[in-house]
């Protein structure tokens, strides 16, 4: 039999402020060291499914009233954000959200609230080598180009030393060369580190070519899955999804 994967989302349902129905029986699976996409038009629904899997539904009024989450074999919806990270999942927000009155540092530090350790200082080290313009920028990080806050959200994000993270649209509003960079770093994370990555792309091509599967989603439901090789040679995918070229 296949082995267990390590997130696990079935059938869930999720509704907006009581109201509005926004996942309608969404299942996926993400094998433990893979990187699987997460496609779809705007409004599809994936944001909130990685608002689901990491517990961030609350602050927005969301509920799963359906169908459950399962990380590494245990049920992890109902529990709180700061648990869900404790347990090994870390999300990367849309728009990055940096704190931009505080340094590049501090927001590193910020991904590492959850440790103990004393590793911190090497882990910001191993930060700055996957992202050495980072290590130049010693001001606010508010004053960091769209791309350097990308890669800020990413290097937080490695500080926590997840299991697995959860990336929304890392490609938003950046440059086509820096799309490329961006994507050759969440490859080596994935292939150097051993992390798992759910990502969250309306740029399928981009996200197709670091992909192990994907999943294609539409109003609130996964309508297409399979290996990234396989979506990127469907032709609905192809009309609907690539574009031209
Ligand atoms: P996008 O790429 O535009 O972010 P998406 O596929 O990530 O799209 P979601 O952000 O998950 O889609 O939104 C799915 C639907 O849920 C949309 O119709 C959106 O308007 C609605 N929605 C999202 N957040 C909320 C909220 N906090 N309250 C009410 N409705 C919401």
């Amino acid at each position: 039999p296949e082995p267990a994967p390590m997130l696990a989302v079935n059938n869930i349902e999720v509704v907006y402020n009581d109201v509005i129905l926004v996942l309608r029986g969404l299942s996926l699976k993400v094998p433990q060291g893979q990187i699987v996409a997460l496609l779809g038009s705007n409004g599809a629904g994936k944001s909130t499914t990685l608002k689901a899997i990491s517990g961030l539904l609350k602050s927005e009024d969301g509920v799963i009233t359906r169908g459950d989450v399962t990380f590494l074999g245990e049920r992890i919806n109902g529990v709180s954000p700061d648990q869900i990270v404790r347990r090994g999942i870390f999300q990367v927000m849309e728009g990055r959200r940096i704190i931009a009155d505080m340094t590049v540092m501090e927001n590193l530090r910020l991904g590492a609230f959850i440790r103990r350790d004393n590793d911190i200082k090497n882990d910001i080290e191993r930060v700055y080598a996957y992202f050495p313009r980072l290590k130049e920028r010693t001001g606010l990080a508010g004053y960091l180009s769209g791309g350097e806050q990308q890669m800020l959200a990413i290097g937080r994000a490695m500080m926590a030393r997840p299991k697995l993270i959860l990336m929304d649209e890392p490609s938003m509003g950046l440059s086509p060369l820096l799309v490329k960079e961006v994507f050759g770093i969440i490859r080596q994370l994935n292939r150097d580190l051993g992390v798992t990555i759910l990502l969250v792309e309306q740029n399928a091509r981009v996200a197709l070519s670091v992909a192990d599967s994907g999943y294609i989603m539409e109003q609130g439901k996964i309508v297409l899955d399979g290996t990234a090789a396989h979506l990127a040679a469907n032709e609905d995918v192809k009309e609907f999804y690539l574009g031209q070229g």
